[in-house]
C-alpha cells in the first residue's frame, strides 16, 4: 500500500501472447506533478515482461503491474508482487535527465520485473538463500538488457560489477554467497556485491559451461515445479544438475562457489611439443599482497580458454577440480591464449610471463569483455604485489583508445590508487601530465555537452573522463568549462536565477561541485538556496554533492552540520558526506566531526546503511595508524550499528591491505618510471 499525494498514469495494457492469455494492466505512479517522467519506464516495461515470459514460459504471475516511484524510499527498489516500489530518482526520467538515467531506469526496472518470477512467483524458504532471488534478478536483467538494448553494453557493466565483487571477495572477512543467518546484521548485510554480482556471475559462468539451452530448460523446470511456493539453493542446484548433462560434477562445482568465500586464482602455463599444446593449471585462493589465509581452498572451476591461431580463434573448457591439473589442447599449438574466454568465469588468472606477453600483443583482437578481463589480470597481479605499478600503467594507453567507456577506463581505479598513494607532489605533477596526454584530447574531442542523438557510450565516456581529469586530478583545462556551466546553472553567470538545465545533464553533478569549490561563499549560498527550493530528487542529490564538496574549512564544517538537519532527507545524506570525503583536505575534519556527532548521525541511517558507516568515513585511509584509529573509535560502538561488526572488519582489512601494498612497492623506482615518461 502507498499513501500519496500521487499522480497515476494508465498505460496501454500489455497484450496477450503465446504464454499469457489475458491483457496485463500497466500503470505508473509518481509524486503528484511527476507523471510525465514515467513515460520511459512505461514505454519499456512491456518488452521486459514479454522477454521474461518467453524465457520462463510462465505468464506474468499477478493481475496487474504497477510501478511506483516514492521519494526517499530506503532501498533502491522493492519487488512487491504487482506493485514495485522504487526510489523516485531511479524510476523517473525526462528530456533533462542524464543519458545514464535512461539506462539506469531500464536496468533497475528489468531487475524488479525479473523478480516477479524469481522472488515472487517462487520465493526462498529462509534468508540464507536470498542470493537466489538477487543473483537471478541481476543475471536476468543483464540478459534482457543485452538482448533488447545492445547499445547499453550491459555485458560490460555486468563485468564491472563482477570485478568490483571480486575485490570485496578478496577480503578474508568477506561473506559466502550462502551465508548462515545468525541475526539481523546478517540479513541487512546480505544485500551486497557477493549476493548480487558474485551470485549473478556464478549463474553466468555455469550457464556458459552447460550451454544456454540446457540452462534455460533447468530454470524453466524449477519455476514450473515450485510456482506459488518456495525453493532453496539445493532445489535449484538439483534441477539445474539434472538439465546440465554433467551429472554430479555440476552440483559439486556450483556448491564450491556458493558455500565457501573467496575468488579462485588460476595460474596457467602453456607448453608446446611437436605441434601439440598442453595447458598446466594451478588454483589457489586469490589474496592481495601480505594476506595469508589459514586454510587452502579449492573450487571446481570451469576454466574456458580462448586460443588464437593466426586470424582464427576458438575456445575450449576444462574442469579444474583439484589444485593442479594438465590438459591437452585441441588443435595445433596456439599463438596466444586468454584463460577466461568471454570473461564469463568467476576467477582471476595469472599467466606465465612469456604467455602474458604474447596475450598483450593480441589485446586489440579480443572482444571488449575479454580486454577488460585482461586488465583485471594486470590489476590482480598488481594488488598481489607481483606486478610493478609502471608495468600496470603501461597498459593504460593500450586500452584508452577504445570507443567503449568500460574498456577505456578499465584501469582508472588502480591509476587513481597509484596517484594517491605512491606519489609526492613532484611525481604527481609529472604523472598527471602523462595521464592528461592520454585522455585530455579525447575529452576535448567529445566536447562538453551531449549532442543530439549521441550514443549512450559516448556520453558515458565523457562523464568518466571529466570525472578523472576535472575532479580527481583537478586538471585546470578540464575544470574551466565545467565551472562555467556550474555558475550558469546557479545563476552566477550572465543569466540570473537558478536553472539547472543550463548545464549538461550528464555533467551537472561535476559542474555544480566545481562551481562551489571555486566560487566561495557566494556559490555555496546559491547552491544551498537552490537545494531548498528543488523538488526533483536527482537534482537534490547533485546539489547536496556540491555542498559537500567544498574545500573551504568554514563552509565544509557548515555543510557537515547541515546534513543532520531536517532539510536533508535520510536517503539523501550520503550524497553530502561522500562528496566531503572525496576531497582529501576534508577527511581529517570529517572524521573529527563524526567522533563528536556519531549518535546523531547513526540515528538517521536506515538499517540497510548502518554497516556502511565505518567505510563511509574511511575514504583514502591507507595506514595501520588509520586502521587503529577507526578501530579504537568504532569498535566500542559497533553493537549500535546493525551489521556493524562485518562492516568494521571489512573496512579495517581494506585499510591494512592498502597500507601493506603501499609499503611493499618501491616508490623511488616508480618515481623514475614516471620521470622517464615525462621526458619522452
Ligand atoms: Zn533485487
Amino acid at each position: 500500500m502507498a499513501v500519496g499525494p500521487w499522480e497515476v498514469v494508465e498505460a496501454p495494457a500489455i497484450p496477450p501472447n503465446a504464454v499469457r492469455s489475458t491483457p496485463l494492466p500497466l500503470r505508473g505512479i509518481a509524486p503528484r506533478g511527476g507523471g510525465k517522467k514515467l513515460a520511459w519506464a512505461l514505454q519499456t516495461a512491456p518488452e521486459q515482461v514479454r522477454f521474461f515470459e518467453e524465457y520462463t514460459q510462465q505468464a506474468y504471475p499477478f493481475d496487474k503491474l504497477d510501478l511506483l516511484g516514492a521519494p526517499d524510499f530506503s532501498a533502491g527498489a522493492m519487488e512487491n508482487a504487482g506493485l514495485i516500489i522504487y526510489r523516485d530518482a531511479y524510476l523517473l526520467a525526462d528530456a533533462d535527465s542524464p543519458a545514464d538515467k535512461f539506462r539506469g531506469v531500464y536496468n533497475i526496472n528489468a531487475h524488479e520485473i525479473a523478480h516477479q518470477w524469481y522472488g515472487d512467483l517462487v520465493t526462498v524458504p529462509w534468508w540464507d538463500d536470498i542470493w537466489l532471488n538477487e543473483a537471478y534478478a541481476t543475471w536476468a536483467q543483464a540478459k534482457a538488457s543485452l538482448a533488447m538494448k545492445p547499445e547499453y553494453h550491459t555485458d560490460l557493466s555486468a563485468l564491472e560489477g563482477r570485478v568490483w565483487a571480486m575485490k570485496s571477495d578478496s577480503l578474508l572477512s568477506t561473506r559466502k554467497v550462502r551465508q548462515p543467518i545468525n541475526g539481523e546484521g546478517d540479513i541487512q548485510t546480505a544485500f551486497d556485491g557477493i549476493t548480487y554480482q558474485k551470485g549473478a556471475a556464478v549463474l553466468a559462468m555455469f550457464e556458459r559451461w552447460v550451454g544456454e539451452e540446457r540452462f534455460r530448460a533447468g530454470m524453466r523446470d524449477y519455476l514450473a515445479k515450485r510456482k506459488f511456493g518456495s525453493g532453496s539453493s539445493d532445489d535449484l542446484i538439483a534441477t539445474l544438475s539434472a538439465a546440465s548433462g554433467k551429472g554430479e560434477h555440476f552440483a559439486k562445482a556450483m556448491r564450491s562457489f556458493l558455500d565457501q568465500p573467496g575468488v579462485p586464482l588460476v595460474q596457467t602455463t602453456l607448453s608446446c611439443r611437436s605441434g601439440k599444446a598442453r595447458l598446466d593449471l594451478h588454483q589457489q585462493r586469490y589474496l592481495p599482497y601480505g594476506v595469508m589465509a589459514g586454510e587452502s581452498s579449492t573450487w571446481d572451476v570451469p576454466v574456458c580458454v580462448r586460443f588464437g591461431r593466426g586470424k582464427t580463434m576458438d575456445s575450449q573448457c576444462f574442469l579444474l577440480d583439484k589444485a593442479d591439473a594438465s590438459f591437452d589442447v585441441e588443435g595445433s599449438c596456439p599463438d596466444w591464449y586468454l584463460p577466461n574466454a568471454d570473461a564469463r568465469g568467476y576467477y582471476r588468472f595469472e599467466m606465465d610471463k612469456p604467455d602474458l606477453a604474447r596475450l598483450a600483443a593480441a589485446v586489440s583482437s579480443l572482444a571488449p569483455v575479454e580486454q577488460m578481463t585482461y586488465a583485471d589480470a594486470l590489476s590482480s597481479a598488481f594488488h598481489r604485489g607481483t606486478l610493478p605499478p609502471g608495468t600496470l600503467l603501461e597498459a593504460v594507453p593500450l586500452l584508452a583508445g577504445s570507443e567503449l567507456p568500460q574498456v577505456a577506463t578499465a584501469l582508472l581505479g588502480d591509476l587513481e590508487w597509484i596517484r594517491e598513494n605512491l606519489t609526492d607532489a613532484g611525481v604527481r605533477g609529472q604523472l598527471d601530465a602523462w595521464i592528461a596526454q592520454i585522455y585530455m584530447l579525447r575529452l576535448e574531442q567529445l566536447g562538453w555537452r551531449r549532442q543530439k542523438g549521441e550514443a549512450e557510450s559516448v556520453t558515458n565516456l565523457r562523464t568518466r573522463l571529466a570525472e578523472l581529469l576535472a575532479m580527481t586530478m583537478r586538471w585546470a583545462p578540464a575544470r574551466a568549462p565545467l565551472a562555467t556551466q556550474g555558475r550558469q546553472a546557479l545563476g552566477l553567470g550572465k543569466e540570473k536565477g537558478v536553472d539547472l538545465s543550463r548545464a549538461d545533464p550528464d555533467l551537472l553533478d561535476l559542474a555544480l561541485k566545481i562551481a562551489v569549490q571555486e566560487g566561495g561563499e557566494t556559490a555555496y549560498a546559491a547552491a544551498l538556496t537552490a537545494f531548498e527550493a528543488e523538488r526533483d530528487t536527482a537534482r537534490r542529490y547533485a546539489l547536496l554533492g556540491a555542498l559537500g564538496s567544498t574545500r573551504d574549512t568554514v563552509l565544509a564544517a557548515r555543510a557537515r552540520d547541515y546534513g543532520l538537519g531536517k532539510a536533508v532527507q535520510i536517503g539523501e545524506m550520503r550524497y553530502l558526506y561522500s562528496s566531503q570525503m572525496d576531497e582529501p583536505e576534508n577527511r581529517e575534519a570529517s572524521w573529527n566531526w563524526l567522533s563528536r556527532n556519531f549518535d546523531a548521525y547513526r540515528q538517521r541511517l536506515s538499517p540497510f546503511a548502518q554497516s556502511g558507516l565505518p567505510r563511509s568515513f574511511s575514504t583514502g585511509a591507507c595506514s595501520n595508524e588509520d586502521a587503529e584509529r577507526v578501530s579504537a573509535f568504532i569498535a566500542p560502538r559497533v553493537d549500535s550499528l546493525i551489521g556493524g561488526d562485518r562492516g568494521l572488519a571489512q573496512t579495517l582489512e581494506s585499510i591494512r591491505q592498502c597500507a601493506a601494498l603501499r609499503k611493499h612497492i618501491d616508490h623511488s623506482a616508480f618515481g623514475e618510471w614516471v620521470a622517464a615518461r615525462g621526458s619522452n
